[in-house]
């Protein structure tokens, strides 16, 4: 069985899961120290994260099933969730 994470919508608020059949996934940028996730975009090739300055590297990213928005955070994993 794969993870279930669950994910938060910061702009609409929806939750989600990682297993969600309707789930999907955008090319992005993530801080490999904080987790910070940014939308992929030519220039931020080999930029450093905002928040902490460190390193970005590239990951998909899901967006809202809701409102597509890719402002999304982990909200935890299921076990966690209850
Ligand atoms: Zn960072
Ligand atoms: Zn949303």
């Amino acid at each position: 069985m794969p993870e279930q994470i669950i994910y938060m919508c910061k702009d609409c608020g929806n939750y989600f899961r990682s297993t969600d059949s309707n789930l999907v996934y955008v090319e992005g940028l993530k801080c490999i120290n904080c987790g910070q996730s940014i939308r992929k975009k030519e220039e931020d090739q080999g930029k450093k994260c905002d928040k902490c300055g460190g390193q970005i590297k590239d990951c998909l990213m899901p967006i809202c099933t809701k409102c597509k928005s890719s402002n999304v955070k982990v909200g935890g994993s299921i076990s966690s969730f209850g």
